[in-house]
């Protein structure tokens, strides 16, 4: 039984749970591919290169931009994000399904454009959890936090125009919401039209 791959775009205010969240479901999915985005943010303690992000210089970046390179990029908290066209070309000539952990910006240049993709948003059940999360990641400075936290207010105003939403409050919960999501788009009539026709000339 085969279909096209499925193009899945997850975003989330900073801190909501997002990374962590899309880990799990790639273990649970082991065919479903995280796209890796290219970044001019400085790596995190224990982020590996070509695996968390590429971490590239902001004139490799430019360079890509000025190349046509990105199918959609941003200005995210003070750095840049973008999603390569290769990596969805891979992922569309081989069928797989990929994962977009990208934020609001890139996500509604992915809607307005001829891609098809199915669009989630994770929400954190409030502001004041959101900041004790990013606070206790303990991978920010407080300019930084203090910056994401004013920015996930604005990237809250988005979520109304997103397919599916999931509130990150449990844990375990949200990731079985996700797993929901996947499954029931994977046995959409739309994905599976040889399935009938295969079913009927079995002897
Ligand atoms: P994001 O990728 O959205 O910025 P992370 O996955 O890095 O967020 O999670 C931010 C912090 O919140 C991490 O320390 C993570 O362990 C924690 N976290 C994630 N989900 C939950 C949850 N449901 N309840 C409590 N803490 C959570
Ligand atoms: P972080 O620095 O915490 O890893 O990510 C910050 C934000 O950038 C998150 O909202 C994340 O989803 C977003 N992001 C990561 N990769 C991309 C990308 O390729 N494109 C866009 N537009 N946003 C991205």
């Amino acid at each position: 039984m085969t279909r096209e791959g499925i193009l899945f775009v997850i975003s989330a205010p900073s801190g909501t749970g997002k990374t962590s969240l899309c880990k799990e479901i790639v273990d649970i999915f082991p065919a479903l591919r995280h796209s890796v985005s290219y970044t001019t943010r400085p790596m995190r303690t224990g982020e590996k290169d070509g695996a968390d992000y590429h971490f590239v210089s902001s004139e490799k970046f430019a360079a890509m931009v000025e190349a046509g390179a990105f199918v959609e990029w941003a200005e995210v908290h003070g750095n840049r994000y973008g999603t390569a066209l290769a990596t969805l070309e891979q992922a569309r000539v081989a069928g797989t399904d990929i994962l977009l952990d990208i934020d609001c910006q890139g996500a509604a240049q992915l809607k307005a454009s001829s891609a098809q993709a199915v669009f989630i948003f994770v929400l954190p059940p409030s502001l004041e959890e959101l900041e004790r999360r990013l606070r206790g990641r303990n991978t920010d400075h407080p300019e930084v936090i203090a910056r994401r936290i004013n920015n996930a207010r604005d990237e809250l105003s988005q979520a109304h125009w997103y397919d599916y939403l999931v509130v990150n409050d449990d844990f375990f919960q949200a990731r079985d919401l996700l797993r929901a999501i996947i499954l029931a788009e994977s046995c959409r009539t739309t994905r599976l039209a040889d399935v009938i026709g295969s079913v009927l000339n079995v002897d």
